[in-house]
């Protein structure tokens, strides 16, 4: 048997032009385009490629962009004084901090400085805790992403038996808190697995879905995946041989009904996802919803 694929790439191209027109509709309706500053301390080349590539997303997207250069030395009290200056800004409506920040910044600090109706990111403890209650208000870009992915791709969610390999504040933890939550596109079982658990080969063979999101090139091997199971590799590692996920996906598509690649997979979806927050967090401040939500 072999995979088929989860084109990511391709769904995020359709999810793009959808919220294009509905940017679109947005500023003709009210006068206001929608705005994405991003910060980017230090030169991380990583993270200069992928401010980029987002800036550039928000301009096909019909929205504005603005990047925030810091240097390496940068100091959290600097940091602060632009996010500041950011949130203060009526024609800024989603704040981007890419990470990670220079070695010395305090980074919890600097992103609970984040206005959190311009958390497009949503890791300010307010929108983690509106996630955790099953009331968000912006869902983070990576899980939200998958989520989108499975559910327009016709996976079966709900009931499913769900493994999230890896638990980050980025990624792990809000994937499983979203695919439990009692609500479309959750009602999923999960269990979530990390450096310390034990006989782990074991625990990813009970998976429908596996989703795996650990930094470890080509870890997740074909006996640690159940026949016909839905595999989401989110892991982005730069080896010699080029680009490879946290997936061996050459010998897990023979095993797997469902597979993303990597590239192609998860990575466009993310992005497609910042801009579905930057024109909610631009609704949002226009038109506050009753509910505090942006997802409406
Ligand atoms: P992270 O902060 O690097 O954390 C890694 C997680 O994996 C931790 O929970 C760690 O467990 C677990 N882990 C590490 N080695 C393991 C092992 N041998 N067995 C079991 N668990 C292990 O994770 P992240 O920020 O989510 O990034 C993960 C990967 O996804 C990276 O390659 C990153 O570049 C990629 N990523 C891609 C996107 C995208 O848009 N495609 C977005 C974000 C991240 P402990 O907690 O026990 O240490």
């Amino acid at each position: 048997m072999t995979a088929s694929i989860l084109d990511g790439k391709a769904l995020s191209e359709q999810v793009r032009a959808e919220i294009a027109r509905d940017a679109a509709d947005f500023t003709r309706r009210t006068g206001v385009t929608p705005c994405l500053a991003a910060v980017l301390a230090g030169d991380n080349p990583a993270s200069q490629v992928y401010v980029r590539s987002k800036q550039k997303a928000c301009q096909q997207a019909g929205m504005t962009s603005q990047l925030n250069r810091l240097p390496e030395e940068t100091s959290t009290a600097e940091l602060l004084g632009l996010i500041a200056r950011l949130n203060g800004d009526a024609g800024v409506h989603g704040i981007l901090v890419q990470l990670p920040l220079p070695k010395g910044v305090d980074e919890t600090r600097v992103l609970d400085a984040v206005d959190p109706l311009k958390d497009v990111d949503a890791f300010h403890a307010e929108n983690v805790g509106r996630i955790v209650q099953g009331r968000p208000r912006f869902l983070p870009c990576t899980p939200h992403g998958i989520q989108q992915l499975l559910m327009r791709s016709g996976v079966t969610i709900a009931g499913a038996n769900v493994v999230v390999l890896g638990r980050s504040e980025i990624v792990g933890k809000p994937m499983a808190l979203m695919l439990m939550q009692r609500a479309t596109g959750g009602d999923a079982t999960v269990t979530v697995c990390h450096s310390r658990t034990r006989n782990l080969p074991e625990v990813t063979r009970q998976a429908d879905i596996l989703i795996v999101a650990i930094g470890r090139a080509k870890f997740v091997t074909a006996a640690m995946v159940k026949p016909g199971a839905v595999v989401i590799d989110v892991g982005i590692n730069r080896t010699e041989a080029g680009l490879v996920g946290d997936v061996d996906f050459e010998a897990v598509k023979e095993v797997a009904g469902q597979i993303t690649p990597v590239p192609g997979g998860v990575g466009p979806l993310t992005v497609a996802m910042l801009l579905h927050n930057t024109l909610a967090a631009a609704r949002l401040q226009q038109v506050p919803s009753p509910s505090g939500s942006a997802l409406e």
